[in-house]
């Protein structure tokens, strides 16, 4: 390019950045800045170093002075709700929503979140809910009081009321049929409990349909079909679960087995649970087995399935079950003793590892869920509690 080209098109930038430099006064910037009180700068200080405490004090004083900060108000809420302080944190909502200033109708609306927030985390939850239903209509929040309302049903067990939620929520982006499958089965499941069988069935249907993949709804038909004494179709029913999610069969295997010892079929049972150890070495399904085994089967057939299991996936507890199932060939009492020294330290080792893990965050239990009990997502916890 020409030099003099480039100079014509240098020179004009030069006369804007001085007429942009000319209208700011740096004067002004300096007052604002000094117009922020000293203690937001000692809050944020002391929030820094985790010191939410004098942190908390040092806002409080601020929004006296200007109670017309709206937004230092609510984080001043926030951080009493953080601190467990959800009185504190009512009190200062509350206020705000009757002050004498005048707020728009978007202020207000965000007033009433956080106060729905205090009222949740203060366990009052009724006062949250009434508090998020007049935040319906609301154009900008309306959507997260869906949400709130959606967490609270669910927590309140209002299975109902958290189907019509989850409905009104669902999007392209999101569509919750796994959440409204399993609301569904929530409900049979209480249906089951009131030998509502048919009410139970609905249930299912439904939770099938909106999810085919639903192992739940299959494993709660299966409790049905089991219940009414239809042993042939629970069997049926709980089979289908090794097509639509595998890793769910230690749920059931215990229940399936007992199924097929009530129409006398013990070989097939036997057969099945043969059949799934050996198509599925990762799940844990040890235990099963070796009970089913130990007492229908012949020791010999025992022995080798343990054998195997030891050789093809070794792990403490298969090593633990080995030794019991082998003990009663020791003739001396102190190597009988030893052995089981050796079973039950394997077994508390295999203890200590054995958990369901959320993951989605970092729960972990001795006890199966179907939601988490930690981030509320719903079949977030792997049924599979090998030693890991
Ligand atoms: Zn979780």
């Amino acid at each position: 390019m020409d030099i003099l080209v480039i100079w014509l098109l240098i020179t004009p930038l030069f006369f804007a950045f001085g007429w942009i430099a000319g209208r700011i006064d740096m004067k002004v910037v300096l007052k604002q800045a000094k117009r922020l009180p000293q203690r937001i700068f000692d809050s944020v200080d002391a929030l820094v170093d985790n010191k939410t405490g004098i942190a908390s004090d040092e806002l409080k004083q601020v929004v006296e002075q200007e109670p017309q900060l709206v937004e230092l108000q609510f984080s001043l809420g926030r951080l009493y709700r953080k601190r467990g302080e959800n009185d504190l944190a009512i009190k200062l909502h509350t206020k705000l929503l009757t002050s004498q200033y005048v707020f728009s109708n978007e202020t207000k609306d965000k007033i009433r979140l956080e106060l729905a927030q205090d009222f949740q985390k203060a366990g009052l939850i009724d006062r949250s809910e009434s508090t998020l239903l007049k935040l319906l209509n609301s154009e900008m929040y309306g959507h997260q009081a869906l949400e709130m309302l959606l967490l609270i049903y669910q927590q309140d067990k209002n299975w109902i009321e958290a189907i019509d939620t989850a409905k009104k929520l669902a999007s392209s982006d999101f569509s919750f049929h796994t959440e409204l499958a399993q609301f569904n089965c929530e409900l049979a499941q209480e249906a089951i409990i009131k030998s509502s069988y048919d009410k139970a069935k609905e249930f299912v249907t439904t939770a099938l349909d909106t999810n085919r993949k639903c192992v739940r709804a299959n494993i709660l038909l299966g409790e049905v079909y089991f219940n009414q004494e239809d042993y042939t179709s629970a069997i049926q029913t709980w089979q289908q679960i090794e097509k639509q999610s595998y890793q769910y069969l230690p749920l059931v295997l215990d229940k399936m087995f007992d199924a097929y010892l009530r129409i006398n079929k013990v070989k097939e049972g036997l057969t099945l649970i043969k059949g799934y150890a050996t198509l599925f070495p990762q799940l844990n399904l040890h235990d099963v087995a070796y009970q089913k085994l130990a007492n229908y089967d012949t020791p010999e057939a025992t022995v080798e399935y343990l054998r195997n299991s030891l050789i093809h996936r070794p792990s403490a507890k298969v090593a633990a079950l080995i030794i019991d199932a082998r003990a009663h060939i020791l003739e001396a009492q102190e190597s009988k003793s030893d052995a089981e020294r050796i079973k039950n330290l394997l077994l508390k080792y295999n203890d200590k590892l054995s958990y369901y893990h959320c993951g989605c965050c970092s729960f972990k239990s001795k006890t199966f869920f179907w939601q988490c009990p930690a981030c509320y997502s719903w079949e977030s916890i792997s049924p599979n509690n090998n030693e890991g």
